[in-house]
């Protein structure tokens, strides 16, 4: 007989998981609280850090799994699961070339946080999501929007399926929470990251940690709650008509300076330590400050790299020279024009820069000065856009309780899911890890039943 499998959640994870478990042969039911599908995954920029890949290939960028796990570890400065970078490295490109056989196309491939190399493939999240719920259903998946997973049903310790939030009870062999994070639940963040207090809050609206607390009610682990960060990049617009991603001009040769018109950071590190030196600045805030170099490399595909679509929404200052982007901005002119002036002169002499940057990013490019005219400055502030941290879970997308212990017919991948990152945050592991742990829960969760 199949398998009886719940995927909760209608965002990557849960999607991915619903088509391998309905590939393998299991009777699927996907539940969505919310009445569209696809969560923080449609919000997202849309990057998936894959190794190996064609798109890499074609631009002549030598990659692979063990260059890609070096990165996840010292990025996670080794506060990783190492057993969950090792199936996320050893998974991720069969799991790309899955989604590329399901028609999924990825632009060109760019450098961001935590990469040795450019390794970010942008994809649009909307046909993806789209994609695989049609997958699902084309295997005879049942899509239920609207009907939100309440609590999971436990019996002997096992789980058995869930109540939904019409009190109905779905009995299940397996369930895949596959639920997001927390980004929208203020209380959780409090509770483990009071830090972010000044951050913005992004995410999905249904990103309220359900899955989180329906498994620990059942007894499952939570780890990494310590490196919750924000994401810097953000325009600390008070009416959040920002939304989206901001934009990270740092990684294409901008610098970061506070109120008082000084740089505080070496712009080159993942844009979640960015954004905690950030939040830890006067009033939250910095500037990306660039020039028009820097603005030639504006690339429309990728949102955190589109500047040139902010010249026109007020977002972005501009002025002809320094000193009067500074008096736009509010910083003092002279303190802002020698800034520039040091970080130029450091750049031109060789010198080590004082912050330690040597890249434009991760491993990759070098710093250049900032001396082409029309100059530019971001407001930028940090934004929880995710959690990264979450359940305890085995190489088999199982979760397991507070002793390590397997807590038998409940899985989960995705955002729901910690582990992975550890400390650090690579850019694309995220929408990375949806796929590659939710294909994988949805095989195991089949298969186990
Ligand atoms: C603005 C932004 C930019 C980002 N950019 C990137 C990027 O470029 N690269 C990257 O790797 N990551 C990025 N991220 C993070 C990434 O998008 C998410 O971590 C990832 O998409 C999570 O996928 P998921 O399937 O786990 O969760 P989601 O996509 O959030 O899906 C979870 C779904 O579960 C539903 N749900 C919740 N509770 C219940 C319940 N009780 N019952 C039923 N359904 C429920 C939600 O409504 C939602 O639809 C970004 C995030 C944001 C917000």
């Amino acid at each position: 007989m199949s398998a009886e499998v719940v995927a909760v959640g209608a965002g990557l994870a849960g999607l991915a998981a619903a088509v391998a478990a309905a590939e393998g042969g299991a009777r699927v039911t996907i539940l969505e609280k919310r009445p569209e599908i696809g969560g923080s995954t449609v919000l997202s920029a849309g990057l998936s850090a894959f190794a190996g890949t064609d798109e890499q290939a074609v631009a002549g960028i030598a990659d692979d799994p063990a260059t890609l796990r070096r990165d996840l570890l010292e990025t996670g400065r080794h506060r990783n699961d190492p057993a969950l970078v090792e199936v996320y490295c050893s998974d991720q490109l069969a799991t790309y070339r899955w989604l590329r056989g399901l028609g999924i196309v990825y632009g060109e491939v760019h450098a961001a946080s935590g990469q040795s190399v450019p390794r970010s493939h942008p994809t649009d999240t909307r046909v993806l999501v789209r994609t695989l719920l049609d997958r699902a259903r084309s295997l005879g998946a049942a899509f239920r929007p609207g009907t939100g997973a309440h609590r999971l049903i436990v019996e002997d310790g096992a789980v058995r399926g869930v109540r939904t939030t019409g009190g109905e009870e779905l009995r299940a062999d397996a369930v895949v929470l596959a639920s997001g994070g927390f980004s929208r639940n203020p209380e959780l963040l409090d509770r483990f990251a009071p830090r972010m207090g000044r951050a913005l809050r992004g995410g999905a609206e249904g990103s309220t940690g359900d899955g989180l607390l329906m498994a620990w009610k059942a007894g499952a682990g939570v780890i990494d709650t310590p490196y919750i960060k924000g994401t810097f990049g953000i325009h600390p617009d008070p009416d959040g008509a920002e939304g989206g991603t901001g934009i990270l001009a740092i990684y294409k040769g901008a610098i970061a300076v506070d109120r008082s018109g000084r740089r505080f950071v070496d712009e080159s590190l993942p844009y979640k330590e960015v954004g905690d030196a950030c939040l830890d600045r006067d009033g939250g805030i910095a500037f990306q400050i660039f020039d028009a170099a820097v603005m030639e490399r504006s690339d429309p595909s990728v949102p955190i790299y589109d500047f040139a679509a902010r010249t026109g929404n007020g977002l972005l200052h501009t002025a002809p020279t320094l000193a009067e982007l500074a008096r736009d901005i509010g910083v003092p002119a002279d303190a802002l024009e020698a800034t520039v002036a040091e970080y130029n002169a450091a750049i031109e002499s060789g010198r080590p820069d004082p912050f330690g940057r040597a890249t434009l990013s991760g491993g990759v490019g070098a710093p250049v000065p900032i001396a082409v005219p029309p100059f530019y400055a971001h407001p930028s502030t940090a934004v929880v856009l995710a959690t990264y941290c979450g359940l305890t879970i085995d190489p088999d997308m199982r979760v397991l309780d507070v002793f390590g212990e397997v807590i038998p017919g409940l899985y989960a991948a995705g955002e729901v899911v910690g582990g992975l990152h550890g400390a650090g945050y690579v850019t694309g592991t995220s929408i990375g890890k949806a796929a590659v742990f939710g294909r994988r829960a949805g095989l195991r969760a089949g298969a186990a039943a």
